[in-house]
């Protein structure tokens, strides 16, 4: 029997349900099961991929070209699990489904409702996951927090899954809050309403995950076990960590998290191997050096934007058993006339990740032409190749004005633009080039050193292109053309000749790092960068 594991959250949104989610995964794989991600997101999009940054963080790309949730970048970064369009399920996604049935007269005549319609086509997509053969254990992380209109559905479905396959094959673990009042007393009311709020939908909790700001001691436990029919060793503290998110797999297994889920679930009990994962960690924290990196964007208030970027980073300076700081530069207030010189100060690389849409291009172009001239090892991604291509085209080529189409259409020097099959696409939603491809790395370059071979794998979403009507004359000028695509017919990836370490690649190189393998790019960006000033 297959087995599936449902992870809701209560009190209140960003607790850190992916986290708790991926971390399970993280022990259960530790323990020789092979484990599925899936993420629920009630929202009425089919996916995140037109959503703003603003309203979601980031987007993350599989290799199929899904345009996710960003937690799937966390299951991405703590498991194994496979992940695809399958692993992300949405209510936009789910009703849509269900309306092309209907449409199709696959319903012969019934009425089509929310119960059994809906629940049933989540549930399909659920035990389709559960039931790949390599599958052991599926871990369902419902978004959003109970009580919400929009979960409804979806708790009504792992209530069904709950009583069809039965206790011992469904558990239901909930992350809840214990906030601190006044000074330190924690305080337990908040998560017996939240219980008690799933089990008036049909969920008793087998396991409670309490955020609190530390460790809560037995009575507490006591306390809310008794309160919300847990028993009391199923609820468990999931407390701040500052060190790094790394750690929180081996708080969970300290409290033998993945020991009481697999009896619960009637599973051997197989040793963990965690070594690797603790020695990762433990070299992180004692690390002596900090490396800084300065990230330039435009959305550098949030702190999920870059979130695969940020994790890369930290996987690379595991590595290369470092430190890493990001500093984050917002583009604008270079355009505004900040001194480049005091913005930089200290910092040992520059990064421009990915971005859409013409606010901040130029104080971006001011970066990277500051980490050219002032020679600072330099990582541009997507949106940051195409910023590196149009400052090499003015200020090397002195092409005036050399701009990519997207910023601006009348550009006399069109350097990056659309393709000219694209031209004429006006939707938004799913028009990219997304997904994976294959880059053809050149002999001598420091994209071919950094992953050491010539085919590499890896992930796009982008519109525009570096522009092959300037690819002769922009060589010419020196730029080193150091990936393509197998055919031939698009640059992947350039860098500037007679510099320190940089490299500017038209894919996504942030979705395929972890911290038990950082990402190569990453990982000699870093290196170079340590090795700086
Ligand atoms: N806006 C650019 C394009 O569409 C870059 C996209 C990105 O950085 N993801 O090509």
């Amino acid at each position: 029997m297959k087995k599936y594991i449902f992870v809701t959250g209560g009190v209140c949104s960003s607790l850190g349900k992916g986290i708790a989610a991926a971390s399970m995964g993280t022990l259960l794989e530790s323990r020789g099961y092979r484990v599925a991600m899936i993420k629920i997101d009630p929202y009425l999009n089919v996916d995140a991929g037109t959503m703003s940054p603003y309203q979601h963080g980031e987007v993350y790309v599989t290799d199929d070209g899904a345009e996710t949730d960003l937690d799937l970048g966390n299951y991405a970064r703590f498991t194994k699990s496979p992940l695809s369009k399958a692993n992300s399920i949405t209510t936009g996604q789910i009703y849509q489904t269900v309306i092309n049935k209907e449409r199709e007269g696959r319903y012969l005549g019934r009425t089509v409702q929310v119960i059994p319609h809906i629940t049933d086509e989540i549930k399909a997509q659920i035990v389709r996951m559960g039931s790949i053969p390599d599958i052991d254990i599926t871990i369902i992380e419902v978004g959003g927090t109970v009580g919400d209109i929009e979960s409804i559905p979806f708790l009504e479905t792992a209530r069904q899954c709950i009583h069809e396959f039965g206790r011992e094959n469904v558990l239901s673990v909930h992350l809840t809050l214990v906030p601190a009042v006044s000074g330190d007393e924690l305080k337990t009311k908040p998560t017996q309403h939240s219980v008690k709020e799933l089990r008036e939908i049909g969920i008793q909790p087998d396991i409670l995950l309490c955020r609190a700001k530390r460790e809560l001691d037995e009575s507490m436990r006591r306390k809310i076990a008794n309160f919300t029919n847990v028993n009391f060793e199923s609820v468990l503290s999931a407390m701040d960590v500052n060190s790094t998110i790394y750690e929180i797999p081996l708080i969970y297994h300290k409290q033998k998290l993945d020991e009481i889920v697999l009896k619960k679930l009637g599973l051997d009990l197989r040793e963990a191997q965690l070594e690797d994962w603790r020695s990762m960690v433990e070299g992180y924290k004692n690390a002596e050096k900090t490396v800084t990196i300065a990230m330039v964007g435009k959305y550098i208030d949030l702190h999920d934007t870059y979130k695969s970027v940020d994790e890369s980073l930290v996987h690379a300076a595991m590595g290369n058993r470092v430190k890493v700081k990001i500093v984050r530069v917002d583009a604008e207030k270079l355009e505004k006339g900040a001194v480049a010189d005091e913005v930089f100060a200290g910092v040992d690389g520059i990064l421009i990740p990915g971005g859409f849409g013409e606010r901040g291009i130029e104080g971006m172009i001011i970066a990277a032409k500051y980490a050219r001239e002032n020679r600072i090892p330099y990582l541009g991604i997507c949106l940051g190749m195409q910023i590196m291509v149009i400052e090499f085209a003015r200020s090397v080529l002195g092409l005036q004005g050399a701009n990519s189409t997207e910023f601006n259409e009348k550009t006399p020097h069109p350097v990056v633009s659309l393709l000219e099959e694209q031209e004429g696409v006006t939707k938004l939603g799913g028009t990219m080039r997304l997904g994976r491809s294959a880059t053809h790395t050149l002999p001598e370059t420091f994209i071919r050193s950094a992953y050491g071979q010539e085919v590499v794998w890896e992930r796009h979403r982008h519109r525009y292109e570096f522009s092959n009507s300037y690819r002769h004359s922009l060589t010419q000028a020196g730029l080193k053309i150091s990936g393509l695509t197998s055919d031939g017919t698009l640059v992947e990836s350039v860098e500037w000749p007679g510099q320190p370490w940089n490299t500017g690649v038209q894919f996504h190189p942030e979705f395929t790092s972890s911290p038990t393998s950082p990402q190569p790019l990453f990982r000699a960006f870093i290196e170079a960068a340590a090795q700086h000033g």
